[in-house]
C-alpha cells in the first residue's frame, strides 16, 4: 500500500527518514531550499524539488494538499519551522509531524496544528541513557513523564520461572505484555510461560516499579 508522504528539510533527520519511507516504497516528495540536498535525493525519493516551505504559493503549487502526512525536519531556523507548520495547518494537512529543537519550540508546535511533535535528539539521549544504566535495559520508551515500556533481557533470576512463579504484575505492578524469542514475539505470553536464556521481555509500568523490578530480578 503505498500512501503520499511529503519530507520537508532533507537534514540529516529528514534525510533519514526520507531514505527510509522511500526504502519501504513509500511514495515521497523531498523538499528542501537547497539545491545540492535536491539533488542528493532525487534519486531516492519519487519527487524532489526546491523550495522554501515558509512561501505558501510555493507549497500549493507542489500539490501539497493532496498529501496525507507532511513531516517537518527543518533543525536550526525555528522560526521557519514555526511558519511552515503553520501554512501546512491552514492548508488543511491532516497529519503533520515536526521535529522540534528545544521544549519552547515543542510548546508552540503543539499549539499551532502540529499532531505529532518528535524531539530525537533529546529522546535518543534519554534512550541511550538508559541502556548504559543497566546493561540488560535493551530499549526505552516513554509513555508519559512516569510511564514506560522497556526492553530487558530475561537475566538468571528469571530464567527456568514462569510468569505464575514470578508474580511481576502483584510484586512489582509491572505487566509483561510480549517476549521475544529470537525472531519470534509472542505477545501475551501465558501465565505458564517458562522463560528461557536469551528471551528478552517487553514490560510497561511506572518508572519506579519497572526500576525495582529491574533492579531485584533481571
Ligand atoms: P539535522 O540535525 O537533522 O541534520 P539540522 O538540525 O542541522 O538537521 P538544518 O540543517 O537547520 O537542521 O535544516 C535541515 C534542512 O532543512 C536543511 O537541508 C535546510 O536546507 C532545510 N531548510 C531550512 N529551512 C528551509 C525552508 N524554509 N524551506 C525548505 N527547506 C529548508
Ligand atoms: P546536537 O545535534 O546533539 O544538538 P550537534 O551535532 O549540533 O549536537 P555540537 O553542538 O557541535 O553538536 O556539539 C555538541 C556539544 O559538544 C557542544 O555543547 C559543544 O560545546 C561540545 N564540544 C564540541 N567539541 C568539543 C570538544 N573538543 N571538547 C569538549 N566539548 C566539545
Ligand atoms: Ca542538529
Amino acid at each position: 500500500m503505498k500512501r503520499e508522504f511529503a519530507v520537508i528539510g532533507l537534514g540529516r533527520f529528514g534525510g533519514s527518514i526520507c531514505r527510509e519511507l522511500s526504502k519501504e516504497g513509500m511514495e515521497v516528495l523531498a523538499i528542501d531550499s537547497d539545491e545540492d540536498k535536491i539533488n542528493e535525493f532525487k534519486n531516492i525519493a519519487s519527487h524532489a524539488v526546491i523550495a522554501d516551505s515558509t512561501d505558501e504559493a510555493s507549497l500549493k503549487e507542489l500539490g501539497i494538499k493532496n498529501i496525507d502526512h507532511v513531516i517537518v525536519a527543518i533543525g536550526d531556523n525555528i522560526q521557519a519551522s514555526i511558519l511552515t507548520t503553520v501554512i501546512l495547518h491552514d492548508l488543511g494537512i491532516k497529519r503533520i509531524t515536526v521535529k522540534a529543537q528545544n521544549d519552547y519550540h515543542e510548546k508552540i508546535l503543539n499549539k499551532i496544528g502540529a499532531n505529532h511533535v518528535v524531539h530525537p535528539e533529546r529522546d535518543m539521549g534519554k534512550r541511550i541513557a538508559h541502556s548504559i544504566i543497566s546493561n540488560n535495559i535493551l530499549d526505552y520508551l516513554e509513555l508519559s513523564d512516569d510511564h514506560s515500556i522497556v526492553e530487558v533481557k530475561a537475566g538468571k533470576k528469571l530464567i527456568g520461572k514462569t510468569l505464575v512463579e514470578l508474580d511481576i504484575r502483584a510484586r512489582y505492578g509491572c505487566n509483561v505484555v510480549a517476549i521475544k524469542q529470537g525472531k519470534n514475539i509472542n505477545v501475551s505470553p501465558a501465565a505458564d510461560e517458562t522463560l528461557k536464556e536469551d528471551d528478552i521481555l517487553i514490560v510497561i509500568g511506572a518508572d519506579k516499579d519497572i526500576s525495582r523490578f529491574e533492579k531485584q530480578l533481571v
